[in-house]
């Protein structure tokens, strides 16, 4: 099935405003953002401008306004966007108007450089949303035309930027009003120190997006799938290792009993293997993650709870022993590889069962991935084509005749 926002469960008035203005799908930083703010995470965002994230933000943030929280009270705000400039804070006020044009939500925006009156009054009633600049919000917050009581969504948009025309002291005594509790997103082009300093103090337990200018992902890890019955992948993963000769490879698998399974196999035929679990208290993950860093273990096998953050350098080899349930994880799990210009490898084990998962992956990433049949391993369950626009073909080209010697084995 394709990604669609209304698969995002997005309510009618927003469907209706995507389809005035002519979006037919998402872009991949709101297929990631969408969902994620939509369940009240924060988020941490490498996205550009041309990226789509302000509807990436937008959209899921009128819906809360929607669906969640008290009326807005008088001289009261419930989502603040921040930006760097006044030319950012009529284009992304515009944006919100028309994603919110059937939407009963008051909204502003304020910038210096202008008369503050008219943004007074505007605020005297309470807005849903107010899209500002630092400078100015603060003169506002100071006059008492805006308090931050009710305020459930901070936005920073173009954070290196704001920081960069060194609003850093603004942004502070900003943070320093709002509630700590409430919904942060930080979006950002570049992660300087500064910016991760910024993030580590703001952000709780944040999803990670990042949209990586086209296709530098592609260019730098090599991807493919190889198809096989579900029943056969550990004996396809033990002929792929062998036969390639991989050194050390990062292997993630669905459950934590997959993994645990395969470790076992592994060991079983002499192979170095340890897990990375979300079950596993962390002094054993910890270990198991040092112990592949030294070398000592050969295959680390892992739930997507280790995709994220991990840092190893110089890993060539990531096999996706089954497809991860949610498409940007796919994302996360190859980002292990091919790091900072050097050249990685990422390997998918797809049976018949996944290939809605493949079909969001690949609508995700807007490539078809290569298919390289092994042979001995060809499925009995065809895999379904699959195209970069999500469809699922419902005709399988004819399969190659299967080899006698292949068919055999497969049973
Ligand atoms: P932005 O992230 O604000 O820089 O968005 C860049 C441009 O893409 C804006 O002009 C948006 O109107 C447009 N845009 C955003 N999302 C979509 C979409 N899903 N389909 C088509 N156009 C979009």
């Amino acid at each position: 099935m394709p990604v669609t926002f209304a698969s995002f469960g997005l309510i009618d008035p927003l469907l209706r405003a995507l389809d005035t203005l002519g979006y037919q799908s998402p872009t991949p930083v709101q297929a990631q953002a969408i969902p994620a703010v939509l369940a009240g995470r924060d988020l941490m965002a490498a996205a550009q401008t041309g990226t789509g994230k302000t509807a990436g933000f937008a959209l899921p943030l009128l819906q809360r306004l929607m669906m969640e929280g008290p009326q807005v009270a008088s001289n009261s705000v419930r989502a603040l966007v921040l930006v760097p400039t006044r030319e950012l804070a009529e284009q992304v006020f515009e944006s919100f108007r028309q994603y919110g044009a059937h939407l009963p939500l008051r909204m502003a925006v304020a910038y210096g450089g202008v008369s503050i009156n008219p943004q007074m009054m505007k605020l005297r009633k309470g807005v849903d949303v107010l899209v500002a600049t630092p400078g100015r919000l603060l003169d506002l917050h100071r006059q008492n035309a805006v308090r931050f009581t009710q305020l459930q969504t901070l936005v920073l948009d173009e954070a290196d930027r704001m920081l960069d025309l060194g609003f850093s002291r603004e942004l502070n005594a900003v943070f320093a009003a709002l509630p700590k509790r409430r919904q942060t997103l930080l979006f950002s082009a570049t992660f300087s120190d500064a910016i991760r300093t910024l993030a580590g103090g703001l952000l709780d337990n944040p999803v990670s997006i990042e949209v990586s200018p086209r296709n530098t992902a592609a260019q730098s890890v090599r991807q493919w799938l190889v198809p096989v019955d579900k029943k056969r992948k550990t004996a396809l993963f033990l002929h792929l290792l062998k036969k390639n000769r991989w050194g050390q490879v990062l292997v993630f698998a669905k459950t934590r009993k997959g993994v645990d399974e395969l470790v076992e196999t592994l060991l079983a035929q002499g192979i170095s293997a340890d897990s990375i679990h979300g079950d596993k208290p962390q002094p054993g993950r910890l270990r198991a993650l040092e112990r592949f860093k030294i070398a000592e273990v050969q295959v680390l096998v892992a739930t997507d709870v280790a995709a994220r953050g991990l840092d190893i350098d110089a890993l060539p080899q990531v096999v996706n022993f089954d497809l991860p349930i949610v498409a940007e994880d796919y994302i996360h799990r190859i980002g292990r590889t091919g790091r900072a210009g050097a050249t990685g490898a990422a390997v998918s084990l797809i049976c018949a069962d996944e290939v809605q998962l493949l079909a969001a992956i690949e609508t995700l990433i807007r490539q078809t991935l290569p298919r390289m049949e092994e042979p001995g391993f060809a499925p009995e369950h065809r895999v379904p084509m699959t195209d970069a626009r999500g469809q699922v073909l419902k005709k399988p080209k004819k399969p190659k005749k299967p080899k006698l010697g292949a068919a055999k084995t497969a049973r």
